[in-house]
């Protein structure tokens, strides 16, 4: 590990603004709030955090000699999506084996993935361990082609992927310092884990500054936890960090998924409401919603205080507004 050097192509447009919500700070009469504008990241296909992690991923398959890239997510995965633009980008197959069954409506991400790329599978399954073995499968359907398949995992949450964020944490703490930012609750959406993964890494490495949380929408603190932590120790190895991740060092409240991921709840839908009137920042319905749904709960709660200083990773996927998960 850690033998070739960490090449990224360049494709993300980094570094991301880092914004004041100055509005919705007055309206909450509380804590400063920033966003990380995660989801200006890219120029293809309309960014998020995926990108940063696919700058690294595919900059590994080039390497490789790869001639196409397989991956797996929900119809309405931003993850496929962005992989599908970034693939096209640069002139690579793309395949997307998606969950479930074909929906009736093709709309939203799913939309964009038939725009972007011609080969979408639909697994029949949703299961992680079922869409790993099905691109597995059409992995080995590609070798028998010749054309040399790179496999990127779930939420391109791989160390490689995840480590992306170990930079953008020291990317954000670089801006935080030019306008005396100290010591601010950090927050973050949590899905496949490799964002906070990332972040975590950096954080830690820097002794723990202010507070760092991950708001889940998809699995429980209990399940996710475990493998966040061998995430973040896994990144903190690849680039040479002395830490040692212990599973007590990660927060992850999952008590804002609601019924279940992708499925939005009151207090997600108030606040992209909140968010779009106030700020004219769109929200996205199955991450970014739940986690500021958390945040606006914690201010309400007392838990982050008007003195406070937040910096909310606002990590793209609003293309799902446009679908009927909304
Ligand atoms: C994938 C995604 C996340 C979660 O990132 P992970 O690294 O998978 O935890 C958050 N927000 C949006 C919009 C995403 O697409």
């Amino acid at each position: 590990m850690g033998q070739q050097p960490l090449s990224s192509l360049g494709m993300a447009r980094i570094p991301t603004p880092l914004e004041p919500l100055h509005r919705l700070s007055e309206y909450l009469q509380g804590p400063t709030i920033y966003v990380k504008r995660e989801d200006l990241s890219g120029d293809i296909a309309t960014g998020g955090n995926k990108i940063r992690k696919l700058d690294f991923l595919l900059a590994e398959a080039l390497q490789l000699g790869a001639g196409a890239v397989v991956t797996t997510g929900g119809p309405q995965s931003n993850h496929a999506r962005a992989t599908a633009a970034a693939a096209a980008r640069l002139g690579l197959a793309a395949v997307l084996v998606l969950g479930g069954e074909k929906p009736s409506k093709v709309e939203g991400n799913l939309l964009l993935d038939y725009l972007l790329v011609a080969d979408i599978r639909f697994a029949g399954v949703s299961d992680q361990a079922g869409l790993n073995r099905a691109a597995e499968e059409v992995a080995g359907e590609l070798r028998q082609k010749g054309l040399k398949p790179y496999v990127i995992p779930l939420g391109g949450s791989s160390p490689r992927g995840a480590g992306a964020f170990y930079r953008a944490y020291r990317e954000v703490t670089a801006q935080m310092g030019g306008k005396g930012i100290e010591s601010p609750w950090q927050v973050v959406p949590v899905g496949s884990g490799g964002t906070l993964a990332g972040l975590a890494a950096g954080w830690l490495n820097d002794g723990k500054p202010g507070k760092l949380i991950g708001f889940s929408v998809w699995e429980t603190s209990g399940e996710i936890t475990p493998r966040i932590c061998h995430l973040a120790q896994a990144v903190a190895d690849l680039y040479g960090l002395s830490i040692k991740v212990g599973a007590a060092d990660l927060s992850v409240d999952d008590r804002y998924i609601g019924p279940g991921y992708g499925i939005p709840t009151p207090e997600c839908r108030q606040a992209i409401e909140t968010l779009a009137r106030l700020e004219g920042i769109l929200l996205d319905p199955v991450y970014t919603a739940k986690a500021m749904a958390g945040l606006l709960d914690y201010v309400r709660r007392g838990i982050i205080g008007p003195r406070d200083t937040v910096v909310f990773w606002l990590t793209g996927g609003a293309t799902a507004l446009l679908s009927s998960l909304f």
